[in-house]
């Protein structure tokens, strides 16, 4: 199974992919994290995309459209996978469509995060991410079990650079523009389903396990 991950930042994507890739052995791919790993690494990638990043910008359709395709290649053949924080735009899905064609591959469900303004600005404040692994944790949802480290893999938890409130503003902004065409886009393809991402992260899991067992995509 191949899905899509859609909602603007704070929704939760990135807490359910590690919770479906897990349950349902799927590989998880967020350009989000490619970037950071590529800017801790000091690569040229990550410097260039560091400008965009701290600004709470797209990085350049060009970049990631690159990256998305190497990733893709490499977790072709095994279960499916999980793409989360692409497509941002209406080319990146347009270039995801084209890279789909030419590897013969497909998407079964676009799954869209809603979640009020209010939750996404508690979610991102309290937001805190391993260095190591990426694993997502919350001081109060969803607290680790030892203070600043990770339950995964015992990596230090840090506070993203971007999760403070002027780039939250400016992320939802980016992320508001494109939505709408996004969710016509795929709605068109009879792939979008909608969850209410307020609920907490369990009850959200349940949900998209029961809507996967439940319903087929056209
Ligand atoms: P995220 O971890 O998904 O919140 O992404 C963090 C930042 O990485 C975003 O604010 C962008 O600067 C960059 N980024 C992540 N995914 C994309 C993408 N698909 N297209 C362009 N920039 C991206």
């Amino acid at each position: 199974m191949n899905l899509i991950l859609l909602g603007p930042p704070g929704a939760g994507k990135g807490t359910q992919a590690k919770l479906l890739s897990e349950g349902l052995g799927l590989w998880h791919i967020s350009t989000g994290d490619i970037l950071r790993e590529e800017l801790k690494a000091g690569s040229d990638l990550g410097c260039l995309a560091k400008t965009f990043i701290d600004k709470g910008e797209l990085v350049p359709d060009s970049l990631v459209i690159k990256l998305i395709e190497k990733k893709i290649l490499e977790a072709k053949g095994k279960n499916g996978f999980i793409l989360d924080g692409f497509p941002r735009n209406l080319a990146q899905a347009k270039s995801l469509d084209s890279i789909f064609k030419i590897y013969n591959l497909s998407i079964d469900w676009v799954i869209y995060f809603e979640a009020s303004q209010k939750t996404i600005v508690q979610r991102l404040s309290g937001r805190r991410v391993c260095k190591v692994c990426f694993a997502n944790f919350h001081l109060n949802n969803m607290p680790p079990k030892k203070e600043n480290i990770c339950d995964y893999c015992g990596g230090e938890l840090y506070q993203r650079p971007d999760d403070n409130e002027e780039t939250i503003k400016n992320r939802l902004r980016v992320y508001l523009k494109s939505a709408s065409l996004l969710i016509d886009y795929y709605e068109k393809q009879k792939k979008l389903f909608k969850v209410n991402a307020d609920f907490n992260a369990e009850k959200v899991y349940q949900i998209l396990l029961k809507t996967f067992e439940e319903k087929k995509p056209n």
